[in-house]
């Protein structure tokens, strides 16, 4: 059969699924490759999306082929009356066992030399923003080993999303760490439940960089990232970590900012998100712009002093 591939969220990032559907296909002798024709004849094509419409919008289903086959989070994500995305269950399918057990094909993500892996899945947190205990459960469960994912990159990229409340993350930290690969949680530990064993467990890898999260502003978690602060590991750049911040959901400007602040002044790099970005206002972007520029966050200390340092910037040069 001739299989086309379509990640309809462009290829910034490698997509497991569509890597598992080509090593499936190809160990059925199938001709595996990206679509990129309507001239072309596909036995099946798979499009694939993470992401939901506001961020990675839907591409038009090819002709060319005798079957279309879509999935992912991004299909099943929908806009409610309220204007808030919610994970839509009866939209979302697994993968077949079959597929999900192959190991991901990376040939077809030649730009990219790191693994991915998802070690484990859900998470009990249930946070409304987010679509991963709708999706995976409120537990987080182990449900793979790292060599499912990993042959011998120098890099592995953790899109778990809570292994910090998995029952069997000693196994899996060890795991990660016995790879001697370069680590790098990009989804978020969980600070609130990090204990001393998983600090220690993070302090004997090779940490590229670890993701932290603080989302919601009415936790005050100052006390549990000053003590990550004192007891962690810092990142390969030598800083410590990056954390998530969420904004333009249920916090004020003055909570943005307290949390900015305190880790920065922690010795943490915020890094700012924003929730329904695409009706954002003016302010938040003007926000996200400033804490997530790494040379102006580092210059500019107050937020209200952001247009005046861009000035004096601009007359220097
Ligand atoms: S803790 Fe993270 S993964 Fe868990 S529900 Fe909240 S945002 Fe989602």
């Amino acid at each position: 059969m001739r299989i086309g591939l379509i990640d309809v969220d462009g290829h910034n990032f490698p997509n497991l699924a569509l890597m598992r559907i080509s090593a499936y296909h190809k160990s059925k002798g199938d001709t595996v490759e990206w679509w990129w024709s309507d001239l072309e004849h596909y036995d099946i094509v798979y499009m694939s999306k993470v992401f939901s419409d506001a961020y990675s919008p839907d591409v038009p289903e090819p002709l060319n082929a005798d079957k279309v086959i879509k999935g992912g989070t991004g299909y099943a994500i929908s806009l409610g009356n309220d204007g808030r995305e919610y994970f839509d269950k009866e939209n979302h399918a697994d993968l077949p066992t079959e597929i999900e057990r192959c190991f991901p094909d990376y040939s077809i993500y030649p730009q990219y030399e790191f693994a991915v892996s998802m070690t484990s899945r859900g998470c009990p947190r249930q946070c409304s923003f987010c679509h991963v205990a709708a999706k995976e459960g409120c537990r987080s469960v182990k449900v793979a080993d790292v060599s499912d994912f990993w042959n011998g990159q120098k890099e592995i990229k953790v899109l778990d999303p809570n292994l910090t409340a998995c029952r069997d993350k000693r196994d899996l930290m060890a795991q990660y760490r016995e790879t001697g690969a370069w680590i790098d949680f990009t989804q978020g530990l969980d600070i609130r439940l990090l204990n001393d064993a998983d600090i220690e467990d993070i302090n004997r890898m090779k940490l590229k960089e670890v993701h932290f999260a603080w989302d919601n502003p009415k936790e005050d978690l100052t006390e549990r990232f000053d003590n990550y602060a004192k007891l962690g590991k810092k990142n390969s750049k030598g800083r410590l970590a990056t954390v998530y911040l969420l904004t333009g959901f249920n916090s004020t400007m003055e909570e943005n900012l307290w949390r900015i602040y305190t880790l920065r002044d922690l010795g943490y790099h915020p890094y700012v998100m924003i929730y329904d970005k695409p009706n954002a206002s003016k302010e938040l972007r003007r926000l996200q712009g400033w804490v997530n520029n790494p040379k102006l966050f580092a210059v500019c200390k107050r937020f209200e002093d952001v247009d005046s340092t861009k000035r004096q910037n601009a007359s220097r040069t």
